[in-house]
């Protein structure tokens, strides 16, 4: 009887190793064919000061395939990554987020920063900040209104290659963002040497704020290393207003997350900006 159900155990196993490869087969081609059939396409969401202000957005990625349906960026960036495609869809997001805010600030005379997310590959790829200078350049954005998001595991690479390209994009006036704080492998001693403008308080300690001690303590932490390196923190997945209360009285800066706002195409976006200048409070 054991071994009946070990051996459905190993079986199950197995089905499911092959389903996840095949999975990620089946999305490598599909993305293959969404790059060049114009499936992908960004949408924007607002970060918020502590005042209510919309101080800019963080630009997402979106696929929505005839076949598979919605895949979430989480799923097919892992898989660009691996296959060569990266590149490819770096250069989409890079140029479609900064050509549609530019649009965008330019119909509402307003400026407000975009975010937008880097993956590793992406950074440590050859020319990658030359060709975020093409791109300021082309679009006459003022650096200071560029954040990238980048996450803590660009640290596991090489130091080497990692700190002359931040410190090139920051002696630019871009901003450095770091995604995800808290849930990867960053010491503080990298945080010294490193050029980091903003702190992401990771969306899972956000969840867990108002029931568990612990995850409040570790948001409290990285709002006071924020304080401590002068950097500014946000605090992303904000859902209630009694999570963004306690941030607000722990002194967070800035503010992502449902209960402000959900992920938008510009066009809605524009519409939101219009119509709701200060429904954050
Ligand atoms: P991230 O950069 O940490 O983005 C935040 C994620 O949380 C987004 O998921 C966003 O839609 C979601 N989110 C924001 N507020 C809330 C909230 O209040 N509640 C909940 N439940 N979720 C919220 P999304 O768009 O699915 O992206 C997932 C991850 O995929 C991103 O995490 C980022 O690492 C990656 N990603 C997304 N777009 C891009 C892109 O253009 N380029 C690269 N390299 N990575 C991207
Ligand atoms: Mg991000
Ligand atoms: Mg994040
Ligand atoms: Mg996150």
């Amino acid at each position: 009887h054991e071994a009946k159900k070990e051996r459905n155990a190993v079986h199950f196993y197995h089905d499911e190793m092959e389903s996840g490869y095949l999975r990620k087969i089946r999305i490598e081609q599909r993305l293959r064919s969404a790059l060049s059939g114009g499936h992908l396409f960004m949408v924007y969401q607002p970060q918020v000061s502590h005042d209510g202000r919309m101080l800019g957005v963080e630009a997402l990625i979106r696929w929505k395939d005839d076949e598979l349906g919605f895949v979430p960026p989480d799923e097919f960036i892992g898989v660009a990554e691996t296959t060569g495609l990266m590149p490819a869809i770096g250069e989409f997001v890079v140029n479609t987020a900064m050509r549609e805010m530019t649009l965008l600030q330019q119909h509402l005379r307003q400026q407000f920063d975009i975010a937008i997310n880097i993956s590793v590959k992406q950074f440590l790829q050859a020319g990658f900040v030359a060709g975020i200078r093409e791109h300021i350049n082309h679009y006459r954005i003022e650096p200071k209104y560029l954040t990238l998001e980048i996450t803590e595991s660009v640290f596991i690479e090489d130091l080497q290659m990692v700190l002359p390209a931040l410190n090139e994009l920051h002696d630019m006036g871009v901003r450095i963002s770091l995604d995800d704080f808290g849930t990867g492998f960053s010491s503080l001693s990298v945080l010294r040497l490193l050029p980091i403008d903003e702190l992401k308080i990771d969306k899972s300690f956000i969840d867990d704020i108002r029931t568990d001690q612990t995850a409040h303590k570790m948001a409290q932490s990285v709002i006071a290393i924020g304080k401590n390196y002068n950097m500014s923190v946000l605090a992303e997945g904000v859902e209630t207003a009694e999570q963004k209360a306690l941030l607000i009285e722990d002194g967070c800066d800035r503010f992502q997350g449902y209960h402000f706002a959900k992920p938008m195409p510009a066009a809605e976006l524009a519409v939101f900006i219009r119509e709701s200048p200060a429904i954050y409070l």
